[in-house]
């Protein structure tokens, strides 16, 4: 991943020109560790429109920053925001673009404070977050790797469900064993659901017991050398009944017409109505309460988002979840998730793990 920094700022700065800025101040640290390899919890990255990057932190990441990043590193005590301004100062730079979506409002202040006659601030906002749509092949691995991980430690730890279990016991041991099988941490807070609980699409796992002819909902992932994975199982204590055996169907086949939708140059709205299509026709549409999927790498939610309506493109090397579901209040909900990535002429899915109901 370290000799992909200088060429992604190389295209960051083409996006700069084009849009007639001298610079970028860049204060997302998702966006930081993407552009320089710095991963340290307080940094701002200067990029100007040939690729050259600054990178400004304080004392405490002195000896990190000058290891993991590939830009000049300067150390400072106080606001690194003004040291940021004091640059672009000397550098006679006019027109100044910020992370919009980004900054806290006193940290606009900061900047606006100390601005200079013929210097403006331009708001900005996604300007990296489009670069990091598109992943390359070491992105992309490493995403596979994480989602090895997190699969292997799904079907460690659900071979420890049965009645009696408590929902945060599970939810444990799954994140226990995505450290052991090498993950950083997991990528969210693993949500692990049974019974009625599993119509809530995220609620968090409780001192629940499982009990038996009830559903259980698990949807975990993996941190790996940054990057995320994400997925969802479902598994059932005893013999389903008819009705969960049919949402079943339903919510499979509706995942599978949206796997089978994604592929480049489709829309990620195309991708929703394929699997929304599959729900209407089962009656159960109005049971989905979100989007069918999202994409995902060095944050678990990331852009394109694949809901109604969205016009955004598919690219070969996007990474995407799909995921529709279906919930019912006072019943149960249903959801199968997996991470794919789009290929030339279709996608791969990089969720190992079976989709049938796991039979528990
Ligand atoms: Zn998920
Ligand atoms: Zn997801």
């Amino acid at each position: 991943l370290t000799a992909e920094y200088r060429e992604r700022r190389k295209r960051l700065g083409c996006l700069l020109e084009g849009r007639g800025l001298d610079a970028l101040i860049v204060s997302s640290l998702t966006n930081i560790r993407y552009l320089c390899g710095f991963t340290g919890s307080s940094g701002v990255l200067f990029v100007l429109p040939d690729g050259e990057g600054t990178l400004w932190t304080d004392p405490r990441y002195q000896t990190q920053a000058a290891r993991e990043s590939d830009c000049r590193v300067r150390v400072v005590r106080g606001p690194l925001l003004k040291a940021v301004l004091g640059l672009a100062r000397r550098r006679d730079l006019g027109r100044l673009g910020f992370e919009s979506d980004r900054l806290t409002v006193a940290e606009y202040e900061q900047l606006r404070e100390g601005l200079w006659l013929g210097a403006s601030l331009e708001p900005e906002a996604g300007l990296v977050e489009k670069l990091r749509m598109v992943k390359s092949a070491a992105e992309v691995e490493a995403i596979r790797r994480s989602m090895l991980i997190a699969s292997e430690a799904f079907q460690r730890t659900v071979a420890s469900a049965r009645p009696g279990v408590l929902e945060i016991e599970l939810a444990a041991e799954l994140e226990y064993q995505m450290r052991r099988l090498g993950a950083e941490k997991a990528a969210f807070d693993s949500i692990v659901l049974s019974g009625e609980r599993t119509a809530q699409p995220h609620g968090l796992p409780g001192a629940n017991r499982l009990a038996a002819d009830q559903l259980l909902l698990i949807d975990a992932g993996a941190v790996r050398d940054g990057y995320s994975s994400d997925m969802t199982r479902m598994a059932f204590l005893g013999e389903p009944g008819r009705k969960v055996k049919q949402l079943y169907r339903a919510v499979r086949e509706a995942q599978e017409a949206g796997v089978a939708a994604v592929r480049p140059g489709v829309t990620a709205g195309a991708v929703d109505a394929a699997a929304r299509r599959v729900l209407r026709a089962h009656g159960c549409q109005k049971a989905f309460l979100h989007s069918t999927g999202h994409g995902l790498g060095l944050e678990i939610h990331e852009p394109p988002r694949l809901g109604r309506r969205e016009r955004t493109r598919l690219v070969e090397g996007m990474t995407l979840t799909v995921e529709p579901g279906v919930y019912i209040e006072g019943f149960g909900g249903i959801r199968i998730e997996d991470t794919v990535v789009v290929t030339s002429n279709g996608c791969q899915v990089l969720t190992p793990a079976s989709k049938e109901l796991l039979l528990l």
